[in-house]
This record gives C-alpha cells, sequence and structure tokens, in this order.
C-alpha cells in the first residue's frame, strides 16, 4: 500500500470496532483478567505490546501506534503527553551520568533547553554541533559519546542536516541516532531508510492538524526499542484515549493537507521572494537555497514552514509591529501545521552556541516563520501585502 492509503487505513479494525469506521475510543485505567491464568498472563506481557494497564495501552492508543508504525516503517511506535516530551523520553531513556550527547545547533529551542538544564544536572554533557557537519561529525565523537541528535531541517532556520552521513559515524562509534522528524511528518522523510534508529515527532503539528492537540511519537529500530520502552515505562508516560481519537482523525487526511501545504508554501515563498521588503527565503524546497540538494536525495515533499529574512533597512521593532498588527489571516502564535496560516519572529543569535547566526550566506535582517495554511493563497498573498503596505508608512 502507499501512504496515502496506509494513513487511512492504519490500525482499523472493522470486526474489533463493531463495524464502525473509526477505532472506538476506551477509556481504560484498569483491565481485568480472567482469573489467576489471566494475571499471570499479563505480568507476562511487555508494557505496551497487551492490554495490561492503562498506562501501557489502551485500544486506542494501540490504534494509533500501529497507524504510524505503518507510516513511518518502523519496528514499535509509542506515545507521549507532547512533542516535547517525544525529544525529552529517549534522551532520558539512553543517557546516564558520564555519558556525552551531540545534539544539533538548529535544535528546537525547549530540546536545547532540556540538555543545558536536566541532562547537564544529571551529568550528562552535550556538544552543540553545526547541522550542516555532516560526515565531519566523527571528529566530535568521544568513547563517551552515546546518542547523536539531528533534526532536519532546523524548525527556524532551515538548515538541512546530512543524515544518512552523520548516521554512518555515530553507528561506527556505537552511538543511537535519534531525529526530530516534526516538520516532514511521516510522509515526507523516512528516517529508518536514512540510517536513523528513533524517529520522534510532535504530532500537535501536522498530524493534529487542526491546532487542538498536544501529542508526540517516537518510533524505532527492534535493535533499541526494548531499552526506549523501559525508560518509557519507568517514566510513567501515558496519553489520553480522547486525544488519540483525535490524532487518528488528523492522519486520515494527513496525505491531502500535507501536498497543500506544500504546495501553499512554495507558492508563498515563491511570491515573497519577488517582494522587495524580503532580504532572503530560507525554504529547502526551493532550488536556490543551500539545503536544496540534500532535501531532493533525502526528501519526498516540503511542509509548508519556511523563513523569510527582511530586508534590514525594514527590520526594526516598529516595522515587525506594523506588518505584524492588522494582519487579518496569518496569525501570531506558536507551534504549527494547523489548518491555519501563522507568522511569527524569531531570532536564532542568542540560541546558537555552536554556529552564529546569520551564517554564512544568509541575510542579516530579522527572520519572520511563516506556516502555509489552507486558506485561499490569493488572500494570504494579500494579507502580507497589507502588512508590508503598513510597513512602508513608517
Ligand atoms: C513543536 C515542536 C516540538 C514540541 O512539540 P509540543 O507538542 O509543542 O511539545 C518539538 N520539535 C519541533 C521541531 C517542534 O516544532
Amino acid at each position: 500500500m502507499k501512504d496515502a492509503t496506509k494513513a487511512l487505513r492504519g490500525g482499523r479494525d472493522s470486526k474489533a470496532q463493531f463495524g464502525a469506521v473509526n477505532p472506538p475510543v476506551v477509556r481504560a485505567s484498569t483491565y481485568l483478567f480472567e482469573g489467576y491464568d489471566g494475571l499471570q498472563e499479563a505480568e507476562r506481557a511487555l508494557p505496551g505490546e497487551a492490554l495490561t494497564y492503562g498506562t501501557h495501552a489502551t485500544p486506542t492508543s494501540l490504534a494509533l501506534e500501529r497507524a504510524l508504525r505503518d507510516l513511518e516503517g518502523g519496528f514499535r511506535t509509542r506515545l507521549q503527553p507532547s512533542g516535547l516530551m517525544a525529544m525529552t523520553a529517549p534522551l532520558l531513556s539512553f543517557l546516564s551520568a558520564g555519558d556525552h550527547l551531540l545534539m544539533t545547533d538548529s535544535a528546537y529551542g525547549p530540546t536545547r533547553a532540556f540538555c543545558q538544564g536536566t541532562l547537564k544536572r544529571f551529568g550528562v554533557e552535550t556538544t552543540f554541533y553545526d547541522p550542516l557537519i555532516g560526515g565531519g561529525i566523527r571528529d566530535l565523537i568521544r568513547p563517551n559519546t552515546k546518542v547523536v541528535f539531528c533534526e532536519s531541517p532546523g524548525s527556524w532556520t532551515f538548515e538541512v542536516q546530512d543524515v544518512p552521513a552523520i548516521a554512518e559515524e555515530a553507528h561506527k562509534a556505537g552511538a543511537v541516532v535519534m531525529l526530530d522528524n516534526t516538520w516532514a511528518s511521516p510522509l515526507f522523510f523516512k528516517p529508518f531508510a536514512h540510517g536513523v534508529d528513533l524517529c520522534l515527532a510532535a504530532l500537535t503539528k501536522y498530524v493534529g492538524g487542526h491546532a487542538d492537540l498536544l501529542m508526540g511519537s517516537v518510533s524505532c529500530v527492534e535493535s533499541v526499542y526494548p531499552t526506549y520502552r523501559r525508560g518509557q515505562r519507568e517514566l510513567g508516560l501515558a496519553v489520553s484515549p480522547d486525544d488519540c481519537a483525535l490524532a487518528l482523525r488528523g492522519l486520515r487526511t494527513l496525505s491531502v493537507r500535507m501536498k497543500a501545504h506544500e504546495a501553499a508554501g512554495l507558492a508563498l515563498a515563491d511570491w515573497l521572494m519577488g517582494r522587495p521588503e524580503i532580504a532572503q527565503i530560507l525554504h529547502p524546497g526551493m532550488p536556490h537555497d543551500p539545503g536544496h540538494r540534500i532535501w531532493r536525495r533525502d526528501f519526498l515533499g516540503a511542509s509548508g514552514l519556511f523563513g523569510a529574512i527582511l530586508r534590514e533597512d525594514l527590520s526594526s521593532e516598529a516595522h515587525i509591529r506594523a506588518l505584524l498588527d492588522g494582519l487579518e489571516l496569518f496569525g501570531v502564535g506558536y507551534s504549527w501545521g494547523g489548518f491555519e496560516s501563522l507568522i511569527l519572529p524569531v531570532d536564532p543569535v542568542g540560541a546558537r552556541s555552536a554556529t552564529v547566526w546569520p551564517r554564512e550566506g544568509r541575510a542579516k535582517g530579522r527572520l519572520l516563520r511563516l506556516h502555509a495554511g489552507l486558506e485561499d493563497l490569493e488572500d494570504l498573498k494579500a494579507d502580507l501585502a497589507a502588512g508590508f503596505a503598513r510597513m512602508a508608512r513608517i
């Protein structure tokens, strides 16, 4: 089956669902076993693989986990209560005091904060590396390097990583490769075909797709699953079956939405590139982008999230305020991946340590992050054009 079909069929079991199209929401903490023998059997079952207790699984969470696993092609998928927890729980599961972590300098801000806070307190040392390092990562690997963490492209600065080259070096040294795959979604990047061991994602974004869900997923290859499963169980991480049903609903339309976000993102980026107010567009799906070659080699599509750098002389606070205040369609807000368009000024300068921003070849002005939603493209352009007109009056 192709991805679009898998996204529709995954996790459904008509008989177990009383013939209903959608998996029912089953709310459960306790499952009752068939006497002593049933209890014995439950105790032999691995947590998360059978219906033994609500924190481990419900029929609804299992349906979502199976659907995601089928799409991503991993061995198992487990759910997390937020996207951030999908980043932090695997790190906690694989790292111990005295270990060393290699983290991309373009990482999602709260992932970086977790390394500098909790992991540091627990005696794990993090080295941030240039996301464009590729096979050069070998020079940073130490005997105690246990995890190499990638995020491609970074959700602020959009550097595309050479994940296969990084994974090859990491594996030679016996380190585990984790990747934040939120930008591409399970449809546009296949982590396990590119050397990733654990694929981490915020379902909050594209899988949820409607700005009303918080959830994360961790999918992995078989060899690392036991370690991950132990961490998940010890931390007591569980998700609500109601939220699983929302995520499943989002998943069914993911392939049409992703195609629409991709087309809208490329069209908006192209239009913005022609605007005199914009110095540079950061979008790996566009041929001018430095990440385009690797993106074309490794990705199956682009999501709707990209960057636009304003001309330096139009980057003052007053200009940004003029642009944002009065926008009718573009929401000003965090997160992305919903049906709505968003715009957010971001400042990577203080959020990097291995590299400086703007890096070579990147323009100096204020960086805007845009999420192309599913509104009519002409309406979106008119909304931004009106914002540019307000800027011109400053
Ligand atoms: C949003 C996001 C997360 C975290 O997801 P939450 O559900 O908001 O916790 C992690 N990584 C990336 C790249 C994100 O954009």
